[in-house]
């Protein structure tokens, strides 16, 4: 391991660290760069494909990014600002590509349609408004709307068959919608990095301290195969720890970091096993949020590609968890909770107890509970034909308001030092799909002058031709 000093660490070997890397590293070739993961697997946390629904975010079909207003029609700011965001992402990755930097892009993207569905009067209106309303945006040119059953039948025949009548559906679609395997997206990314000759890559080598020495960052690394522990310094720093980087951010005594907390939601799926049920469908069809679910347990039916092969899951089920990382300790919770942030995390555990209470109900449904809500988009759906399986952790931030009291948010959020030598990111959604312009972002708040040079402006033009 490199004993003087690096320009970029990166701790946590997930989608952002990989993301953040392969920006800098195209950015500023010259750049010496170290990733540091503590597990012996690059994407084996929340970017893993079984992990997370692989779901391009692009808002062309969760409902949670499109609330309706009091007058009827739909606020569809958030869904417009995800389509571009994703559209950014599909960008890179297709400059990656033809570069020779990532392998044939179905290794890891391929396109399944996106498609809402909805049952009663309320929200077959709300549907047709928030269709009324995205159509305006060219982003969402194609999008289809229908109330005809028949229609909806061709679409996604498992969602028809056996329905009952008695209330109206309605359904849109999104022809050229994505299904994205972040862990494959993932480890490419990464053995690029690796490939390059400023680059290592360290598994089994976890970040256990951090702290501000003579104007670099001192990281303490333990190698967890020998438990030998050394001392690295960085010019800038990356913690793209997942459910962790709360806790190492606190490490690096940052004023920015103050008045956090964080609140862990666990994930379940229901797997289908069948093949001959996995070949009948073809999309990923979102819902609307049962009442007192967090915002992205929007139930859906979700045609995946892993591996190379088809695969269907309904979910996610969210549940209560003290853990950070599925890999994680229970003490979790209890340890993040400290003088800096007790208020406003007590407060906004007072606040939520109804979510609370939500999540501990959905961790003990049974498996006949899981088939009954499954039957709500697949009415034939058998309970022979599918599985539990765990599915990653969401760690969603609490941040204190001007009054100390604690909000819990639902979003991402990056806090960078104000020298910008230092940025961690925080929360989970909309995750994965939105990596590249939340590191494009954090790289200009973190780099501004190398930033606004010719050189790096030339250089993000060619990767990403529509930032420019
Ligand atoms: C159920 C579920 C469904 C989701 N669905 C979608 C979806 O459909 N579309 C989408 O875009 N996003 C989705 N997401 C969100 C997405 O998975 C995450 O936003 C994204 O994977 C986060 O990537 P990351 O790199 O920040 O974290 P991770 O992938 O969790 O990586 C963090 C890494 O840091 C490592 N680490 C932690 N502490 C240390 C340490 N001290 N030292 C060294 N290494 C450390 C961990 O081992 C881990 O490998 C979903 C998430 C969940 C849980």
């Amino acid at each position: 391991m490199t004993s003087d000093i690096l320009d970029v660490a990166l701790i946590g070997a997930g989608i952002m660290s990989a993301t953040l890397g392969t920006l800098l590293r195209k950015l500023e070739p010259s750049f010496r760069v170290a990733v540091f993961e503590r597990l012996d697997r690059v994407a084996a946390e929340a970017s893993d494909a079984w992990n997370n629904a692989g779901t391009g975010h692009s808002g062309y079909c969760e409902l949670n990014y499109t609330p309706a207003r009091d007058d009827g029609s739909v606020d569809c700011a958030k869904a417009i600002q995800v389509a571009s965001q994703f559209g950014l992402s599909l960008e890179l990755w297709r400059s990656l590509v033809a570069s020779g930097d990532l392998p044939a892009a179905t290794t890891f993207v391929r396109e399944v349609p996106h498609l809402s569905f909805v049952w009663g009067e309320d929200d077959v209106a709300y549907l047709e408004a928030r269709h009324a309303g995205l159509s305006r945006s060219s982003l969402f040119a194609g999008l289809e709307l229908t109330t005809d059953r028949a229609r909806i039948a061709e679409w996604m025949p498992l969602v028809m068959e056996g329905r009952s009548r008695a209330l109206p559906v309605a359904a849109t679609r999104m022809s050229r919608g994505t299904d994205v395997n972040f862990g494959a997206l993932t480890r490419a990314l990464v053995a690029s990095l690796a490939a390059q000759p400023e680059v290592e890559v360290h598994l089994s080598h976890e970040v256990r301290d951090i702290r501000r020495d003579d104007h670099v960052w001192a990281i303490d690394v333990c190698d967890l195969t020998t438990l030998e522990e050394r001392t690295i310094r960085a010019r800038f720093l990356f913690i793209g720890a997942g459910g962790y980087s709360l806790h190492l951010l606190e490490k690096s005594g940052i004023p920015e970091a103050e008045g956090y907390g964080a609140f862990p939601v666990s994930g379940q799926w229901l797997r289908c096993t069948r093949r001959a049920v996995v070949s009948r469908h073809h999309a990923k069809v979102y819902g609307k949020a049962e009442v007192g679910a967090p915002p992205m347990s929007v139930p859906h039916l979700d045609s995946r590609w892993i591996g190379g092969e088809r695969e269907l899951l309904f979910g996610p089920y969210a549940g209560f968890t003290t853990k950070f990382l599925k890999g994680g300790s229970w003490l979790d919770l209890v340890r993040s909770i400290g003088v800096g942030n007790v208020g406003p995390v007590v407060s906004a555990g007072m606040e939520n107890l109804d979510l609370t209470r939500y999540l501990v109900g959905q961790a003990m449904l049974s498996v006949d509970e899981r088939i009954a809500l499954l039957r709500k988009y697949y009415p034939e759906a058998s309970s022979d034909d599918w599985e539990v399986m765990v599915a990653g952790l969401r760690v969603q931030i609490i941040k204190a308001d001007k009054s100390g009291l604690g909000d819990l948010r639902f979003g991402t959020e990056v806090v960078t030092s104000s020298d910008g030598t230092i940025a961690a990111l925080l929360g989970a959604s909309p995750g994965a799909s939105t990596a590249v312009a939340i590191m494009v972002d954090l790289v200009s708040r973190c780099f501004p002058e190398s930033f606004a040079s010719a050189a790096w402006r030339g250089r993000l033009a060619r990767l990403l031709p529509g930032s420019a």
